[in-house]
């Protein structure tokens, strides 16, 4: 080979490879923590020998930066947990359209936005957890029920601030209507026994201690606290099980507005919608698949099975601000 030749050869080789190393990494902007999106970024990165970086924050700084960056973003794809967050995103611009034929085989659509924005990829019941000292499960029925005065000073509820009971909120009053939503929370609020708790897990802690009977939290803080302590005298209830069902919400991610690699995006989140990926990204947090082909793990099994409410989570997104207003007037705090 001549020198030219090799020249040539030789930088034609180092432009391959700047464009290959483009091509093969991604970034994520995520508000799930990085212990629970690692191992399944790893395993993609195996397979496929494309990188993965990211950063994890709040979802409310993750999305302000992700608008003030606007199409100077280097985040390709962003990952946060409730319908109620990813529908604002949404709203925001900041996520793309997908149409992908595998994530709507592998996602049923009441997991995902109609307009492809976003998709679950994880389930969790927001549910009742009770004491098994102090309540007989079989006085327990439906959410609408902890509102009776039976219930009076025994139920701890968590801050109407964290969006997973706005999401609670919106779907009851798509289902009860306004006044009968807030009926029902009137009855919560008067029958709550101490100030509402900061998180789920302050309040499964207060059940297990006694402060109250009674509570209402996502699944995967009582498979936490269950793991950390087997003698944990509180257990979860399936409520609606005769109607509607248990309130379901989501983990998901969207491809982003400004997404400098989308196909590569699109392409790892359709994968992140299949067996091996959701059998990790749900497992690892104790969460339910959103693909109901892949099996929760064996702890997660172990809660017994139930009927989940069919609503589109999307509710959550398009009544937040409803809810908020209302759980504010009735002085859910
Ligand atoms: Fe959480």
């Amino acid at each position: 080979m001549s020198l030219i030749r090799c020249v040539v050869a030789l930088s034609l080789a180092a432009s391959l490879s700047s464009t290959f190393a483009q091509a093969n990494e991604l970034v994520v902007y995520s508000s799930r923590q990085e212990h629970l999106i690692q191992p399944v970024f790893d395993l993609y990165t195996e397979q496929t020998g494309v990188k993965i970086s990211y950063i994890t924050d709040g979802e409310a700084p993750l999305m302000a930066r992700l608008r003030a960056e606007g199409a100077n973003t280097p985040a390709d794809l962003f990952i946060t947990v409730d319908a109620g967050n990813l529908w604002q995103a949404e709203q925001m611009g900041l996520l793309r359209p997908v149409k992908s034929d595998l994530i709507e085989t592998n996602i049923p659509a009441q997991y995902r936005a109609e307009s492809g924005e976003w998709t679950g990829l994880s389930l969790r019941a927001r549910t009742v957890a009770y004491s098994t000292e102090r309540v007989d499960p079989a006085t327990l029925s439906t959410y609408e029920a902890l509102a009776d005065s039976s219930w009076h000073g025994r139920l701890c509820l968590r801050t109407s601030k964290k969006v997973y009971n706005q999401s609670l909120t919106a779907t009851l009053i798509e289902t009860l209507g306004t006044e009968g939503a807030a009926e029902v929370i009137r009855g919560w609020v008067g029958n709550l026994t101490t100030p509402v708790f900061s998180d789920d897990t302050a309040l499964l802690q207060a059940i297990n201690a006694g402060q109250c009977d009674v509570g209402i939290v996502n699944t995967y803080y009582f498979g936490r606290l269950q793991n950390a302590d087997p003698e944990l005298k509180v257990a979860l209830f399936w409520p609606n099980q005769e109607d509607r069902g248990v309130h379901v919400n989501i983990s998901g991610a969207g491809v982003t507005r400004h997404a400098k690699q989308p196909d590569e995006a699109i392409k790892l989140l359709e994968w992140m919608t299949g067996p091996e990926a959701q059998a990790i990204f749900a497992g690892v947090n104790q969460e339910f698949p959103a693909n109901p082909a892949v099996a929760p793990s064996e702890e997660v099994a172990a809660w017994g099975e139930f009927k989940a409410d069919t609503i589109n989570v999307e509710v959550a997104g398009r009544r937040q601000p409803e809810a908020i207003m209302l759980m504010d007037r009735e002085g859910w705090n």
